[in-house]
């Protein structure tokens, strides 16, 4: 549990990549391996990552970076723990597309937080107010847990 793993799975014309466990420098290894042969257009799945540490959050970006140049790349199914890097990290997301993100809602009645999935067209646009959906368990109202959970917009709409 926790080992990092990078699974590869073709979809139309378009490459879903998987990725899976604690995102460490180790992580680099997989990512060299995605020139070989992959398709132009691809997809990193983030549901399952459970950690990133440093070393991992520069194999990341520094992969990325020279990446996004020949390949379109979209980044799905992001937990909280990668947006908190993305809100934190330019470089975390760079030209590529964010696709859908879990955002962290608390449930008062359960003290229980709820990450659900959101897509990108329901991202919030400017000042605009979100509303939370309501508590899956108990179908009472949720709180965003984070207040800057969205803050990576800014960056994103500006470009
Ligand atoms: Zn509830």
């Amino acid at each position: 549990m926790g080992l990092f793993s990078l699974k590869r799975e073709k979809k139309g014309d378009r490459e879903i990549l998987r990725l899976e466990g604690a995102i460490t420098g180790d992580a680099g290894l997989e990512f060299i391996k995605l020139y070989d042969g992959i398709s132009p257009k691809c997809t990193f799945n983030f549901r399952n990552v459970i950690s990133i540490n440093s070393q991992g959050l520069q194999v990341w970006t520094m992969f990325l970076r020279d990446f996004v140049n020949d390949h379109e790349v979209q980044l799905e199914e992001c937990p909280p723990v990668i947006v908190s890097q993305m809100n934190m990290l330019p470089s975390f997301v760079q030209q590529a597309k964010v696709t859908s993100i879990y955002v962290p809602y608390f449930c008062e009645a359960c003290n229980k937080v709820n990450s659900l999935i959101m897509e990108a067209r329901q991202f919030p646009k400017g000042d605009q107010e979100m509303k939370p959906p309501a508590c899956p368990t108990c179908k009472g109202e949720q709180e965003l847990d984070d207040f800057d959970y969205f803050y990576f917009l800014s960056y994103l709409n500006d470009r």
